[in-house]
């Protein structure tokens, strides 16, 4: 395992730079992580907003220019742009190089890239379980991974050091590391991210469908629970599409579940069932017990 104090890579190249990317530029700086850190963003403003705040070492409008000579390259944009982002990357790769991303489905991503990648080049792909709502460069800071959870799902046969080292590196930037299979992380997303941000878009879009004076007030009572909802149901739009593109059996399948759950509750409520009531809401009290616990909350 590496010193803290060395570098882990001589160049770090980040493939788009928006919350993501741009805290993960934060968190290399701070813990010295790269020699070097090399930003590619598609659009000029971006790319410029990303120098202004002093991001990265050097900038770069081709993503080819900005893989060249780094040791690792991670993916940080929508998980629907990474194939065609890999196509034009992935002649350039040399051999040794390890590719990461931070996108919030696996097993996509391994399907999309790793047909690309030439041999002798490492996918390791990569989850942190962090975010806010915010989105673009100005959105990142350093501690963002601190105490979260980053999952890992490299394929079985992936060079163990590649492995080692992107674990090292979401370590030093705070971050507990897991491995997992991809499709087992794509399940437990489902449930715990994915079908809690649908239920988020419903229930504002629900509330933005009402008439009048309803709608009003429900903005200016919003404390009483909705607020929360606001908050997830505000992130971004282009990620939360790709992610429900990208994830589609495993959120069908929970979705499934969920449907079923919430007819049982209108049922109960329907028929005055308070028993069912009180021992759902006495069950699900457990489960926030255990998140506090596990320091999650
Ligand atoms: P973001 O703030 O919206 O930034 C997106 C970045 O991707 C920008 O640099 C943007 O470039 C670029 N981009 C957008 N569409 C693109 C396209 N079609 N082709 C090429 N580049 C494109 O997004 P983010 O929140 O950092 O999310 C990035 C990744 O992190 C996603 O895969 C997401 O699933 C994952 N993730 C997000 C969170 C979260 O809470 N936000 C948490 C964990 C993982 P331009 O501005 O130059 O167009």
């Amino acid at each position: 395992m590496a010193t803290e104090s060395k570098p882990l890579f001589k160049r770090v190249a980040l493939l788009g730079i928006g919350l993501i990317g741009s805290s993960i530029a934060h968190a290399v700086r701070r813990h010295g992580l790269a020699d070097e850190i090399a930003i590619h963003t598609r659009r000029t403003e971006t790319l410029d907003k990303a120098r202004e705040l002093g991001l990265g070492d050097t900038y770069f409008s081709d993503p080819v220019a900005a893989v060249d000579g780094a040791d690792l390259v991670i993916f940080c944009v929508p998980v629907g742009a990474n194939k065609a982002v890999a196509e034009t990357i992935a002649p350039a790769l040399r051999p040794g190089t390890t590719i990461s991303d931070v996108g919030s489905c696996k097993r996509v991503v391994i399907n999309d890239i790793k047909p690309l990648l030439p041999d002798g080049v490492h996918l390791v792909p990569a989850h942190p379980i962090a975010g806010t709502e915010h989105s673009g460069p100005e959105a990142g800071f350093a501690e963002l991974f601190k105490g979260r959870w980053c999952i890992l799902t490299p394929e079985p046969d992936v060079d163990a050091d590649a492995v080692e080292r992107v674990a090292e590196f979401w370590r030093r930037v705070g971050s507990d590391v897991e491995i997992m299979d991809a499709d087992h992380h794509d399940q437990v997303l489902a449930i715990t991210s994915h079908l809690p941000h649908l239920i988020a878009y419903t229930i504002v879009d629900t509330a933005t469908e009402l008439g009048g004076d309803l709608q009003k007030e429900v903005i200016k009572f919003s404390a009483s629970g909705f607020r929360d909802f606001t908050r997830i149901a505000a992130s971004d739009p282009v990620m939360w599409r790709d992610v429900f593109l990208n994830n589609r059996e495993a959120v069908l399948d929970i979705l499934g579940r969920f449907t079923e759950d919430l007819t049982a509750l209108r049922r109960a409520i329907r028929r005055g069932d308070g028993e069912l009531l009180h021992d759902t809401f006495a069950r699900t009290r457990d489960v926030r017990r255990g998140v506090i616990d596990a320091k999650q909350a």
